[in-house]
């Protein structure tokens, strides 16, 4: 840093350019784990050292952290003298390496800022840098990239969001909330939904569509995944017992194959009965037409689990679907549910999807209901079970426990009813 703020100094009286170039190792920490840290750090001396033998005497390098070196370049006439220097640096990394006896081979990526077109203090060149460095890897490894004016801060947050989601992960600090799902006939909650929910140390809590996209991309999804539904069942068979927990399953968690047997082990860990236990799927999961996937679900059911189908008329909404697979429960989504006192399309498709449903034997859920003119024309076209604001929104366990204690409060003879 001290050097670069005496080049940006001169740079600054003489109006000279010069280059940062930030280079990353790919996979550093597989070596450390797999050849043990004397192999790792006799690897990063090789490293600095060909860094060293690659760069004019008058430019820098520095190690910035575990597999990250910073070069400075200075007295560039041209860009074209970045772009060869990071070529000859990435050539310079990706001969092999003999550690004793080892050959390892390792690959690096380069994000480069020019000074003073990219910034004109330390700070800022060296954030720039690291910004191109993460597109770098990020588009394909081996490869350089300079930093853009505005560059994908979108990228940005998604990396910083997979890098936070794995300590979270790790550190157990994904909880489900829970929001009541009612029985519109005797209007009370006959289950909750889990929603995964993400206290945030610096940013809060970030909602599950901010980062279950990036869990999806990231395959992370599968870890919250289970660690979702072995929580929810955990806490639901603390509950009374005809109340049931809907869990959300991504389409990528069938594709690993081992999702019956994390079920079966949330149950059996947990002790909740399998009816007690309701999996929401979405339309995409059907999409493929796999065997596989229906063999899962089929798998899934025979346990005595509930499948319901999620946001019922977004998708492809074929009626196929339907037909492939005996669901329990159709959810419409809240799309459909939005506007339903004023907009007779809205009215239309509510009701076709009700009469569907009870032609099929299946239970109908409204998502996000929110008025009370909403819920209104739900009851008036028969529709069993409503979910939304109006109700509740999803709330943390302890306070689940409270409301399901107040409700299961009830007359002599209801209770008798009951058993
Ligand atoms: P979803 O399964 O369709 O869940 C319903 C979403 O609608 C929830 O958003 C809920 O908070 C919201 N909602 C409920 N009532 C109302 C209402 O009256 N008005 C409005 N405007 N919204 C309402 P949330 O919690 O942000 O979750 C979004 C989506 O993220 C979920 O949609 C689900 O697809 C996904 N998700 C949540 N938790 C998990 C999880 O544990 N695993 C997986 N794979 N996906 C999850
Ligand atoms: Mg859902
Ligand atoms: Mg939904």
């Amino acid at each position: 840093r001290q050097r670069l703020d005496e080049v940006l100094a001169h740079s600054r009286r003489g109006g000279e350019k010069a280059g940062i170039l930030f280079l990353g190792l790919d996979n550093f920490k597989s070596i450390n784990d797999t050849l043990g840290h004397g192999i790792g750090d006799k690897l990063l001396r090789g490293v600095a050292r060909r860094l060293r033998s690659t760069v004019r005497e008058e430019d820098a390098v520095a190690r910035l952290n575990s597999d990250e070196f910073a070069i400075i370049q200075t007295g560039i006439n041209r860009p074209e003298d970045v772009v060869l220097l990071a070529r000859r640096l990435l050539q310079a990394i990706s001969e092999p390496f003999l550690l004793d006896g080892h050959s390892v081979v390792i690959g690096a990526s380069v994000g480069i800022a020019m000074a003073p077109s990219d910034g004109d203090d330390s700070e800022r060149l060296m954030k720039n840098a690291d910004m191109a460095l993460s597109r770098a890897k990020n588009d394909s490894r081996g490869t350089f990239s300079f930093f853009e004016a505005g560059m994908d801060a979108r990228a940005q947050t998604r990396r910083k969001i997979e890098l936070d989601l794995r300590a979270a992960l790790q550190g157990d600090l994904l909880r489900p909330h829970y929001q009541p799902l009612i029985d519109l006939k005797s209007g009370r909650i006959t289950g909750v939904e889990a929603l995964v929910r993400w206290q945030h140390p610096e940013r809060g809590m970030i909602s599950p569509g901010d980062f279950i996209p990036v869990a999806e991309d990231t395959g992370l999804i599968n870890v919250l995944g289970a660690q979702i539904l072995r929580r929810a069942c955990m806490e639901a068979a603390a509950w009374p017992d005809p109340v049931r927990v809907a869990v959300n399953l991504s389409p990528l968690q069938f594709r690993v194959g081992n999702l019956l047997s994390i079920v079966m082990d949330a149950l059996k860990q947990s002790g909740l009965p399998a009816r007690r236990l309701e999996l929401e799927i979405t339309e995409t999961l059907l999409l493929e037409k796999s065997s596989q996937v229906l063999a899962t679900l089929h798998a899934l059911r025979a346990l005595g689990v509930r499948i319901s189908m999620d946001d019922f008329g977004t998708g492809y909404s074929s009626l196929s679907y339907l037909r492939s697979f005996p669901f329990d429960k159709i959810k419409i989504d809240q799309s459909f549910v939005r506007d339903l006192g004023a907009n007779r399309d809205a009215q239309a498709i509510v009701r076709a999807i009700i009469s569907l449903g009870v032609g099929l034997g299946v239970t109908i859920t409204a998502e996000g209901v929110e008025t009370e003119d909403e819920l209104a024309c739900l009851r008036a076209e028969g529709c069993h079970e409503a979910q939304g604001y109006l109700f509740s929104r999803a709330r943390p366990n302890v306070e689940i426990v409270e409301l399901l204690r107040a409700q299961s409060i009830v007359p002599e003879a209801d209770e008798a009813q009951v058993a």
